[in-house]
């Protein structure tokens, strides 16, 4: 347990000891709770209480913190257990699901801290909802641009020429726009508590290295990174949300290759320092070609974020040298455009950098005995899909909400939450594929067949975003028009 952490449990137990007085002293009377031996003379007065069967302790009796301690202890002890592997979106959602079920979950982290690093990310309204459910939506932070007259999305062609562009937060279905580390701090908020004992147990730079299931409980021989220390511990269940490449999965499913299916695409993601010359802020820009495309994200209070991706057949070479170096030479050819050179020059001033294959995990069954996995362990949909995020939000909280409906069946509630979960998850990943052919078109004919598709919706989309623009400034035309907020 961190200093910080200590303390505040210090905080709570001394603020929770009256409120837990009645459940002291019946436990006292019935003989369950076993007072250590310097608060003997608590336990007469206690007995004495509970024999008058009120409710409420008098508030002039005072209980030593020890005893409080101890109660806290044995109830957590009569909780359930669970390990969480990785304190990414999934992982954080579980165990807050977890904790509302009545849980004790306990995460570990690879890392030695918290990475709060990451680019633009949509939110969908299934993950909106379930932020909600998780008790995080207040502290989300979120980054719509207000959109204006004519938009703020513009498709550059192969002249340089800007035209507008239908953006994806045009769309009537309530996305909002986010930046990972958003999501990462509305979670941590929520697994640290607000300083209660509820807070949830972080142990970074630490990993399983083996599972084993036993009778009655897993056990987990776990490493600490710094010490190289190895321990055994025993958990009611393990919940592996340790990404993509999910150890957890290869230690108790078998192999990444069973797994993942491998899209021959590779995607680049940075925040760059200032937008594209000429462009507003907030805009988005896409540059679009056959097998290869460009997107800088605009949002509304921070530099815009970068989204490269291109197909290849060759994905092992791409990870030799300097992956600056590969997507130079994804994009040869296109430096002649102003914004493909703005967003290759940021990329080399970025401070970091994401640089991934695109995969998909695909797996018949995301449990099995005291074992279950989670979001990108589970179901990556990849980045095309743009649901990461909210699948793994909305999967950690229907966890807590299966383990809360059947608190003494695990094989039930993972059933359930299996049962209820797939098929969003199924249609999600589906419609990956076409979403790719919006990012990143395969062929010149399917680049000519979508933006004329899109272009055909952009007009019917932005005729109504224009007109609720406009009578949302129409009380207030003497004044500043205010901008629709998406
Ligand atoms: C730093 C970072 C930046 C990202 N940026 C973007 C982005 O810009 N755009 C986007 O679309 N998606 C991004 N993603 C991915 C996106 O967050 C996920 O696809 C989605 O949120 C699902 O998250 P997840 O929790 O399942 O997996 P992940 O986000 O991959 O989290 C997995 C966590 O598990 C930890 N971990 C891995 N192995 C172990 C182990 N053996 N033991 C303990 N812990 C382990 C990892 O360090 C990580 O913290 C990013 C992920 C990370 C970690």
């Amino acid at each position: 347990m961190n200093p910080d952490h200590r303390e505040r449990r210090r905080i709570a137990i001394s603020r929770g000891m009256l409120a837990e007085a009645p459940e002291v002293m019946a436990r006292l009377a019935d003989g369950s709770l076993q007072l250590p031996c310097t608060a003997f003379p608590l336990s007469r007065v206690g007995k004495a209480w509970a024999r008058t069967g009120r409710s409420r302790a008098p508030s002039s009796w005072r209980i030593e913190p020890s005893i409080h301690q101890n109660v806290i202890g044995e109830r957590k002890a009569m909780q359930k257990r669970a390990l969480v592997v990785g304190l990414g979106i999934a992982g954080m959602s579980a165990a807050i699901g977890l904790r509302q079920a009545g849980w004790t979950p306990v995460i570990v982290e690879r890392a030695p801290e918290r990475r709060t690093g990451g680019y633009f990310i949509f939110m969908f309204p299934e993950g909106v909802r379930a932020a909600a459910d998780l008790g995080i939506a207040d502290h989300l932070h979120t980054r719509n641009p207000e959109w204006r007259p004519g938009g703020n999305s513009w498709s550059v062609d192969r002249r340089g020429r800007r035209k507008p562009a239908l953006g994806l937060l045009d769309a009537p279905s309530g996305l909002a726009a986010v930046l990972r580390s958003d999501i990462e701090a509305a979670l941590w908020q929520g697994i640290t508590g607000d300083g209660t004992e509820d807070a949830v147990e972080v142990r970074f730079a630490t990993t399983p290295v083996e599972i084993t299931e036993g009778a009655g409980g897993v056990r987990v021989l776990l490493e600490d990174a710094g010490t190289g220390k190895q321990y055994l511990e025993e958990f009611d269940l393990v919940v592996g949300a340790d990404g993509m490449r999910s150890s957890v999965r290869r230690m108790v499913f078998g192999p990444d290759e069973d797994y993942l299916a491998n899209w021959k695409a590779m995607i680049c993601a940075f925040q760059m320092k200032e937008q594209v010359p000429t462009y507003e802020a907030s805009d988005s820009i896409i540059v679009s070609r056959p097998k290869r495309a460009m997107w800088v994200f605009g949002l509304a209070d921070h530099a815009p974020c970068a989204w490269l991706t291109y197909r290849t057949d060759d994905i092992p070479d791409r990870f030799a040298g300097p992956s600056i170096e590969q997507v130079r030479a994804a994009f040869s050819g296109m430096e002649d455009d102003p914004v493909v050179r703005h967003v290759l020059d940021s990329l080399e001033q970025a401070p970091d950098h994401v640089f991934d294959s695109i995969h998909q995990v695909k797996m018949d069954r995301w449990s099995t005995g005291r074992v279950v996995l989670v979001g990108d362990a589970a179901w990556c949909m990849n980045t095309y899909s743009a649901m990461g995020s909210s699948s793994s939000l909305r999967g950690g909280a229907a966890l807590g909400t299966a383990l809360r409906e059947h608190p003494d069946d695990l094989a039930a509630a993972l059933d359930a939450w299996e049962v209820g979960l797939r098929p969003y998850i199924t249609s999600q990943r589906r419609s990956a594929r076409i979403k790719q052919q919006r990012f990143v078109p395969s062929s010149r004919p399917v680049q000519v067949l979508v933006s004329g598709v899109l272009d055909l919706v952009r007009r019917v989309v932005h005729r109504r975003l224009a007109a609720e623009f406009t009578a949302a400034a129409a009380p207030t035309a003497a004044a500043v028009p205010s901008g629709r907020t998406r």
